[in-house]
């Protein structure tokens, strides 16, 4: 499985502590894409997702958020991932892809009984921003698949503009939803962008 980012413990990517999964590659392709270093499906790193499954299920955390990149470009492997991950954890699930709600239903039957919520739908430049919290664009819909979000989805916070800026063993990682019109280094300043990783600062010898 094409992976390009994990950040094991957030709080701006979804509701409560999570860790948030950034899948590499995306054939949808969105105009205005916030994430245009995640397109390339031969980027990123692999991971077996069996053994990615078993390092998200032992953090301290109370859901995961599957971010792109396009998660269902992967649907096997996210299958093998999402199985694993019910066996060894509680973790909640809430899955974000540029497919529109129905083509996930016709498409990716398999992925959703392993799903808590999903946020469907490409990004439209020109239903940019969206009032909700985490929500690039007006036209992306929320689909509540159990209970365990439920409440949220019929009652989804207002957008806020928060970042997290993560020190990392070899560089600094910022996540998050940048204020309108800041620059975003590596990537474009709109909602959801990919997290931004700025490379250590040189050692003075
Ligand atoms: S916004 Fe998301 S779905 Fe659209 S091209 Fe970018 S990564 Fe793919």
């Amino acid at each position: 499985m094409r992976i390009a980012d994990l950040i094991p413990l957030t709080e701006v990517e979804g509701p409560g502590t999570r860790a948030a999964l950034w899948v590499q590659g995306c054939s949808i392709r969105c105009p205005g894409c916030c994430n245009p270093a995640y397109l390339d499906p031969a980027g990123g790193r692999d991971r077996a997702p069996m053994a990615l499954a078993d390092e998200l299920a032992a953090l301290p955390v109370e859901g995961l958020t599957l971010l792109g990149g396009e998660p269902l470009d992967q649907a096997a492997d996210l299958l093998v991932l999402l199985q694993r991950l019910r066996e060894r954890s509680r973790l909640g699930i809430i899955l974000f892809t540029g497919h529109p709600w129905p083509t996930v239903q016709e498409r990716f039957p398999e992925i959703l009984p392993w799903c808590d919520l999903v946020k469907a739908g490409p990004f439209e430049a020109g239903r940019h921003p969206d009032s909700r919290r985490w929500i690039g664009s007006a036209n992306q819909t929320v689909h509540a698949l159990t209970g365990r979000y439920r409440s949220l989805a019929e009652s989804w916070p207002a957008a806020r503009r928060e970042i997290e800026i993560h020190l990392r063993a070899d560089d600094i990682v910022v996540n998050g939803t940048p204020l309108p019109g800041t620059p975003w280094p590596g990537a474009s300043p709109v909602p959801r962008p990919s997290p931004t990783v700025i490379p250590p600062p040189r050692r003075i010898p």
